[in-house]
């Protein structure tokens, strides 16, 4: 490693574009040379039409524009504006609310949450449980705030939830460090789309409160990201799962980091909450205080204009219908391009991890560096992730989705 010259030597960072930027970088010059129809871009990590323009809500940017402008340049509380905070948790629950006291903290969002949740509930130096497949930002958040990653594979033999790998990894962890923060990014995971489901979740609680019960002196904290639920799943039914996680052991604590970013399109607003189900008022209380103060010693508070834009749509039953109506069309739309993907590829025998719902579909494969390179060529553009290639539904239209597995599978061949 060289020696830092003025930066502390933790602090010491490689520079340049981050690879999934450069290969976009590529996709937007061929675009340009040959244009659109001959170019498959699927690096892009957000919802496009079919166009290859950002999907923006009506609703939402129509909401933003009708403020007034010295609402939008204002402050917010430290916490969230407290009408904003109802709202968030609405949003986040609709109608699976979970027993428990329920308290919410804005952040930046789902980073912000995801920050909070780790520095305030690890101690410096420990390791955050994660699955193998994974966002890598998780990684990024855990070292630049000190903090180690442990991992356990996503996947048992079925292709389903490997419960026994969390349970042994938990353990593992809770011996050596009497606390453990287990990530789990579900429903319609980032990189492959996998969902848990409301019987593996059911097991995952039993081990839980097992553990909890028979360790009382540790403590169990889960954090569910659910940056993609809003494209989960028929109608609110991917919430299902809330509801089970309560009646949790005092020294258990479930969190949610819920993002406005893809679920009201609303990604560089930086709109968000970190929100617990707690067992007591005190645990809720604490939570709410250290991450109100995290807040003030970060980044002070969050986004006004966000804030306001969202307690509208969640208080105006107008409003709120053309949002979810403007969610629901581009929900359907992801759904066919992943189908089309799916079904092509399973005609053609090209390998996939369990995909359920959401923007991404991961390929296993040997050398997803090469491959990619080796697509590169055919112009069409995926990300190499360490265990293979991510392709990205929510970036390209139905056709190229259909197109896309014959290009990946050729291409693996010639590697
Ligand atoms: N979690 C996962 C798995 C993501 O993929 C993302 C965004 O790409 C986020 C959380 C948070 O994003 P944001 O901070 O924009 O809300």
């Amino acid at each position: 490693m060289k020696k830092a010259e003025m930066v502390i030597q933790t602090s010491l960072r490689k520079g340049g574009t981050d690879p999934i930027f450069k290969i976009a970088g590529e996709a937007e010059k061929r675009v340009k040379e040959f244009g659109p129809e001959a170019v498959i871009n699927s690096t892009i990590g957000a919802l496009m039409d079919d166009n290859g323009e950002l999907v923006t809500f009506k609703a939402v940017y129509d909401t933003l524009k009708s403020l007034p402008n010295n609402m939008i340049a204002n402050y917010s509380g430290l916490a969230g504006q407290p009408e904003f905070l109802e709202k968030i948790v609405d949003a986040c629950f609709k109608a699976y609310k979970p027993e428990g006291f329920i308290r919410a903290v804005a952040t930046p969002g789902g980073t912000g949450a995801i920050r909070h949740a780790f520095c305030n509930y690890t101690e410096l130096g420990d390791a955050i449980l994660l699955t193998d497949w994974r966002w890598s930002a998780y990684e990024t958040i855990a070292d630049d705030n000190h903090r180690k990653i442990a991992t356990f594979p996503l996947y048992n033999e079925k292709g389903g939830f490997n419960l026994e790998g969390y349970k042994k990894s938990v353990l593992e962890l809770l011996q050596k460090q009497k606390r453990v923060l287990t990530v789990l990014n579900t429903p319609a995971h980032n990189p492959t789309g996998y969902t848990i489901s409301n019987e593996e979740w059911k097991e995952i609680k039993a081990f839980i409160i097992e553990t909890a019960e028979a360790q009382p002196e540790s403590k169990i904290i889960l954090l569910v990201d659910l940056a993609y639920i809003d494209f989960a799943g028929k109608a609110d039914e991917a919430r299902k799962f809330m509801k089970i996680l309560t009646g949790m052991p005092h020294n258990v604590l479930t969190l949610y980091a819920y993002t406005c970013s893809k679920s009201y399109t609303m990604y560089g607003l930086r709109n968000g909450a970190i929100i617990c189900v707690a067992p007591t008022a005190e645990i809720a209380t604490e939570f709410a205080n250290s991450c109100t103060y995290s807040n003030r010693g970060n980044w002070s508070n969050g986004t006004r204009g966000a804030m306001e834009t969202i307690t509208r749509i969640f208080s105006d039953e107008e409003l709120y219908n053309q949002a979810m109506a403007e969610q629901s069309f581009y929900k359907c739309i992801l759904r066919r391009r992943a189908d089309a993907f799916v079904e092509e590829a399973n005609k053609i025998g090209l390998k996939m991890v369990t995909y359920c719902d959401g923007f991404f579909i991961s390929l296993p494969c040997d050398h997803p560096k090469e491959v990619s390179d080796r697509l590169m060529e055919k112009n069409t553009f995926v990300v190499p992730l360490g265990k293979g290639l991510r392709f990205a539904p929510c970036a390209v239209s139905e056709e190229k989705c259909r197109r896309a597995p014959q290009l990946i599978l050729q291409a693996m061949k010639e590697v």
